[in-house]
């Protein structure tokens, strides 16, 4: 016999589904640019779940960035929290990730931040200052902040920035 609490103890514990563990991945940073999200990065590749598992499958920005380790435990932490017991995060690399991958949301937030975005490797546009737009800028060192970041230095406002590096 179902009883009227067993239903509401049913109901509140409702297994968690995969739109629960995509906004629970919309949580999640890269924690060297808090302003973009590994969605925005073009990292996080999939997201599927079997019965009880979910599998989180991610590509690395370049192999050996410090950063992915943080953004492992940080993936399974927010999936823990939204209610995911069983979680595997796989690392995929049958394609090499590419800064094309960044979302038009993510360029547009790096902008904001005050670094600018690499341009498609089609198009290979010069480098915009983000603070005055000007293109009359020039690289101060190829690693910035961050491996993936070169600093630079605009020639017409003399604000220096960083620079996502096309790759
Ligand atoms: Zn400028």
């Amino acid at each position: 016999m179902v009883t009227a609490i067993d239903a509401w103890a049913q109901m509140v514990k409702s297994e968690p589904t995969v739109e629960d563990a995509w906004r629970a991945l919309e949580g999640v940073v890269d924690p060297e640019i808090p302003v973009l999200t590994i969605g925005d990065l073009g990292i996080l590749r999939d997201v599927r779940l079997f019965g009880t598992r979910l599998n989180v499958d991610i590509t690395p920005t370049y192999s050996g960035c410090p950063a992915m380790e943080t953004i492992r435990s940080d993936i399974g932490q927010a999936l823990a929290d939204a209610g995911f017991e069983e979680v595997t995060v796989r690392t995929v690399l049958d394609e090499a990730w590419t800064t094309d991958w960044i979302s038009e949301r993510g360029r547009r937030r790096l902008h904001e931040y005050g670094i600018a975005p690499p341009s498609l490797t089609s198009t290979s546009k010069p480098v915009r200052c983000p603070q005055c737009a000007a293109d009359h800028v020039r690289v101060v060192s190829e690693f910035g902040s961050t491996a993936c970041k070169a600093l630079m230095v605009c020639e017409v406002c003399r604000e220096p920035f960083d620079h996502f590096k096309v790759l």
